[in-house]
Parts: structure tokens; C-alpha cells; sequence
């Protein structure tokens, strides 16, 4: 089983690395959300991140997305209460005015309403000659790290589907569309019973394997190809922004068993200055996080103070995490960024999953929670409308 995930792991990320056009990343959050919430969203963002580009990879479209910057914005929560009619995933989406200095602006809320995610459509007058160069999205914090099941982790990549050019359908379509943007659409069912990603309802199908996306191998459907589309944008975007490539943090892990600490240690790059890097560490679950650990950097040094987390915080997170995910530290600066998650279990030789007795059923782990979803599920498409006629 392992092996299974690792090898398929492997073959898409060199099918990604071969050739897909590199998109880095902001995430703004507001600045007073609550610590434990910061440490959940910044952690999760990694995780839906990393589902997004291997979800892209297995549909051969040729994108990955990085993270680079982090920036904390302040009324947020003010600007959605201004305009209290609409959601505040739509209020979220004010924020096509920020400064870019990355392909992707992706902005964390919560889900205060009807909506988990929202997303400008990467749109054209016709053919997509004069597609909008727009990739702000919105996601709720709830779906990036799935609280109860795995049905919302593909919310975020949904809406990077959006920013692609993906429409929920057909009807979706404007009618004076041309050409290949008249397939920008989804279908509702692959032919394997799952819509493909970006249809209304793709990102609310629990699934066992990642989604399909129109177009690609197992998911061709009439003339459906939001896969054409999707690496259509991409080529048109992949030089509009320098990359910052600042992927240069690492995180080291050590498993005291003397100390009964997980001792976490930073590495940088650029040693010029003294700094401080925050170790951000969440599960899978709303419970489960902690507020963020400071460690710090002296001039000339590239390895930072440690930060050290007792087991009785991290194990009760591990027995929390669901079977398909686990608990995760991410550090940051200022400047610098880790490329992807650090799992803590993977340094793990103490802490033992707890064995649950099903009264004579199967034995694995209790279904407690999944497939009784109950959170409502609107993905929303703002900004398509409101760009078209600035034009
Ligand atoms: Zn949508």
C-alpha cells in the first residue's frame, strides 16, 4: 500500500517536473485570525497545494504551483461585515485590487455561509487571445485540511481549475464564445460515476483516487476538455511573472526519546542578517493545531535556535489524523519558504496508532464520519462577470 502511494507519488512528480510551468503563490490571511486557525491554514494550504499539482500531473496538465509569499491582511473580516448580503468568499474576492507579485493570490477565510471556495475565471472575449490575467481565489479554511472526510480537500484545486479557465458547464459558456473556449467545460459524470474537478459539485465528491479533469484519459466526454483549456492559459501565462524561487527553508526533525520532545530545527539560505523563522505544526483535524513556535537565526548562521514540542502535544495530534493524512510542520521567514511539507510521523518511533475493535466486522479503522458529509457546498464563480464588463 505504502509503496503503491510512493511510486505513484514519484511518477508524477518527474511527469510534473519534466515539463510543467512553475506558478508561485501568496496566501493572505487575515491578521486576526486566531493563532491555532493561522497554523491550520498555512499547513493546509501546503497540503491542498500538493493534492493540486499532483491532481494536475495525473491529468496531464502542465502546471505546479509553489508557494512564496505569506502576507497577513488587515478587515478582512470588516469588509465582509460592510456588505453583509453577500458571502464572504465574494468579499474575499475585493482583494483582485492586491498587489501581485505572484501567478497565484490565493485568499484563506472562513466559510461564513454558502460558500467554500470562489474563484475569478481566467476569461477571454472570445478564443482566449484576451484572457484575464487574474488568479485570485478564495478557500475556506475548513476545506484545506479536512476537518471530517476527504471531500473538501479538492476545493482548492477546483478553484485553481477556475483560474485555468474551467467552467462548471456548458451552460456556462458564454454564447459568443469561439473555438477552443467553448469546451472549457466540465462534465458531470467521467463515465465512472465522479464529475470531473471542475464541474459545480467537483470538489464535493469524496473520492478514493484524485479527480479526473474533462479531457483527460478516463474522462472524455462529448467534446468536454478543460484539460486543452487549462494548458492553453498556461502557456499564456507561464512568462508573466518572474519567478522568486525562494524555496530555500528546510526543516530538520528529531525524535528525543530521552526529552520526550520532537526537536524541529530550521536551515536557511541567505545568512546576511539574524532572523526568526515560525514553525507552523497542524493535523487533519479543527482540534488539532498549534499556535505557531518562533526559532531564530544568528548573523552568518544558516541553523536556527530549536524548537522543541513535547510528544504529549504531537501524539495526541497523530491518534486525531485520519488514515490518509497525517500531522505536519511548515516554517517560514520573511524571505524564505519550505517547498513542501515536513511529516512528523515519518520521524515517529514512540507513538503506536491505537488498534480499534469494530464489534466483528473488517478490521482497519472505524468509519466514524466519513460519507456523512453534511456541510453545504456552493463553489461560487465571482468576478467572471464583473471582469467582462470592465472590458
Ligand atoms: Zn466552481
Amino acid at each position: 500500500m505504502k509503496k503503491t502511494t510512493l511510486a505513484l507519488g514519484l511518477a508524477a512528480l518527474l511527469s510534473t517536473t519534466a515539463q510543467a510551468a512553475v506558478f508561485e503563490s501568496t496566501l493572505y490571511t487575515p491578521s486576526d485570525m486566531p493563532a491555532t486557525s493561522l497554523s491550520q491554514s498555512i499547513v493546509g494550504y501546503y497540503y491542498a497545494m500538493d493534492l493540486a499539482n499532483k491532481t494536475f500531473a495525473a491529468n496531464n496538465v502542465d502546471v505546479q504551483l509553489k508557494p512564496a509569499r505569506f502576507k497577513p491582511v488587515a478587515d478582512y473580516t470588516s469588509e465582509a461585515a460592510v456588505v453583509p448580503s453577500k458571502n464572504i468568499m465574494a468579499d474575499l474576492l475585493v482583494f483582485n485590487t492586491i498587489t501581485t507579485d505572484t501567478y497565484y493570490n490565493v485568499v484563506i477565510g472562513n466559510n461564513s455561509g454558502n460558500a467554500n471556495g470562489a474563484a475569478n475565471i481566467a476569461y477571454s472575449d472570445d478564443d482566449l487571445t484576451n484572457f484575464i490575467n487574474f488568479t485570485v481565489m478564495g478557500v475556506a479554511t475548513q476545506t484545506l485540511l479536512a476537518a471530517d472526510s476527504n471531500v473538501d480537500n479538492f476545493v482548492f484545486t477546483h478553484e485553481v481549475g477556475h483560474t485555468l479557465g474551467g467552467q462548471h458547464d456548458v451552460s456556462n459558456i458564454p454564447v459568443d464564445a469561439l473555438g477552443l473556449y467553448t469546451n472549457a467545460y466540465a462534465v458531470p459524470d467521467c463515465g465512472n460515476g465522479e464529475s470531473s474537478l471542475v464541474a459545480e459539485d467537483g470538489a464535493a465528491i469524496a473520492r478514493a483516487s484524485l479527480p479526473l479533469i474533462s479531457g483527460a484519459s478516463g474522462c472524455q466526454v462529448g467534446s468536454a476538455n478543460n484539460v486543452a483549456v487549462m494548458n492553453h492559459v498556461i502557456e499564456l501565462e507561464k512568462n508573466d511573472k518572474p519567478l522568486i524561487g525562494n524555496q530555500t527553508l528546510s526543516v530538520d526533525v528529531v525524535e528525543n526519546t530521552n526529552t520526550q520532545m520532537f526537536e524541529l530545527t530550521v536551515t536557511r539560505t541567505d545568512t546576511t542578517n539574524a532572523d526568526t523563522a515560525k514553525v507552523y505544526i497542524a493535523g487533519t483535524q479543527d482540534s488539532t493545531a498549534l499556535t505557531a513556535i518562533s526559532v531564530s537565526f544568528d548573523v552568518g548562521i544558516a541553523t536556527s535556535s530549536v524548537a522543541s514540542v513535547p510528544f504529549d502535544k504531537i501524539h495526541p495530534m497523530f491518534d486525531a489524523s485520519v488514515s490518509y493524512a497525517s500531522v505536519y510542520a511548515v516554517a517560514l521567514t520573511d524571505t524564505e519558504v519550505v517547498p513542501a511539507l515536513t511529516d512528523l510521523k515519518d520521524f515517529n518511533t514512540v507513538w503506536v496508532k491505537k488498534v480499534e475493535v469494530d464489534n466483528g466486522t473488517s478490521g482497519g479503522e472505524s468509519s466514524g464520519g466519513s460519507g456523512g458529509s453534511t456541510s453545504i457546498f456552493l463553489i461560487v464563480m465571482m468576478g467572471a462577470i464583473g471582469l467582462f464588463r470592465r472590458k
